[in-house]
């Protein structure tokens, strides 16, 4: 839930302001697009000028997005980028809460010298911005934009195109609104944007609708080929090295939602999977129950993000990792039972 207090900061410092930068993070997913192109959307609305800022490209998958094309992504484009981030009054941070996040964006933003809002959802929130909406409750940053949208009487602007953009973020972090981050608040905001022409089935069409068979297959040889379940300990890996990604014309988006296949089986509890990119292994944690992940994958793998859905990276070879994770399977397996034993 949004707070009054915090809302009526941020209307003072955007009253202010001029050029606003709207910064996500790192390989976003739909709630750091979706998000990013519905606040521009509002802001320009009200006479403000807008540049929304990626570190690196968002998936095709998310291509149907309007306004995607017109993102800065930092990584084509590093001067256009930092000129963007110095020029700006204001900065959003959205979805996400650590500079770290930002990948190679991090220093340009950093030396950035307007004033930080944030909106976000996950855990721990460093001090940077000088206010900020925050809810770890809260299922998706799309959940928490549409309550400062709407309190800060921008609730007509929301027209179609805005509440799909939201949508999709609140459907994919929320696994489709089966996760026990949703609330009756999260259905009372997908009532209130369906009330604004909100169509649902579009935005489930454009994300799930349809795939490339290489994703297919690529999903069909992980499971066959490199998922290995360990029910002694409640726990299920699955990888991916650069040549099988290689072998089926990987692009960005494809990998999304393997973890889940692992986290499927029965009697797994916690799954990961892990998979080369060109500078270092990126792994996603989940669980089921109170396992936390995201302590997990901070302690392990300098990462974050939510009590049962948490990401980390490496930078060492993805063959080393995978031994790495086997070597801590005792330490999951204890920390299944000691989390469980403390529910008890
Ligand atoms: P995913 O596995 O879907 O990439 O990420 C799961 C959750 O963990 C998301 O909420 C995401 O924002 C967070 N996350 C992913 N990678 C990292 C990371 O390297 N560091 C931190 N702090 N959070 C991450
Ligand atoms: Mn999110």
């Amino acid at each position: 839930m949004v707070d009054v207090s915090d809302l009526v900061e941020f209307q003072r410092h955007l009253d202010g302001a001029h050029h606003i930068a709207i910064t996500s993070h790192r390989s976003p997913d739909a709630d750091a697009v979706g998000t990013s192109l519905a606040l521009a959307r509002y802001l320009r609305s009200i006479g403000k000028e807008v540049t929304c800022l990626l570190p690196d490209a968002p998936d095709e998958a998310l291509d149907w997005m309007e306004g995607v094309d017109d993102i800065l992504i930092f990584d084509r484009d590093p001067g256009k980028a930092q000129e963007a981030l110095h020029r700006a009054d204001v900065l959003f941070a959205l979805d996400y809460n650590g500079l770290k996040r930002l990948g190679p964006m991090k220093d340009a933003a950093e030396s950035a010298t307007g004033t930080w809002l944030m909106v976000d959802h996950h855990m721990g929130p460093e001090d940077f911005p000088t206010a900020k909406v925050h809810d770890a409750r809260c299922s998706s940053t799309a959940e928490l934009l549409w309550g400062v949208i709407a309190g800060l009487g921008g609730k007509d602007v929301v027209d179609a195109t805005m509440a799909g953009l939201l949508y999709a973020g609140m459907m994919t972090d929320t696994g489709s609104f089966r996760f026990n981050s949703v609330s009756a608040e999260t259905h009372r905001v997908v009532a209130a944007m369906m009330d604004q022409g909100l169509n649902h089935t579009t935005v489930h069409e454009a994300i799930f609708g349809e795939q490339p068979m290489d994703r297919m297959q690529l999903h069909a040889f992980a499971v066959v080929e490199r998922m290995e379940v360990y029910p002694e300990f409640q726990t299920a890996f699955v990888h991916l090295t650069a040549e099988d990604m290689e072998r089926f014309h990987y692009r960005p988006g494809y990998t999304e939602g393997l973890v889940n296949k692992a986290l499927g089986i029965a009697g797994v509890k916690v799954a990961v999977f892990a998979k080369q990119s060109s500078d270092r292994v990126k792994m996603s944690f989940r669980s089921v129950g109170q396992f936390s992940v995201r302590d997990f994958a901070e302690k392990h793998f300098d990462g974050g993000g939510h009590h049962n859905a948490a990401g980390g990276a490496s930078q060492e070879s993805i063959g080393v990792v995978m031994a790495r994770l086997r070597g801590l399977l005792p330490e999951i397996a204890a920390g299944i039972a000691e989390a469980e034993g403390a529910e008890a």
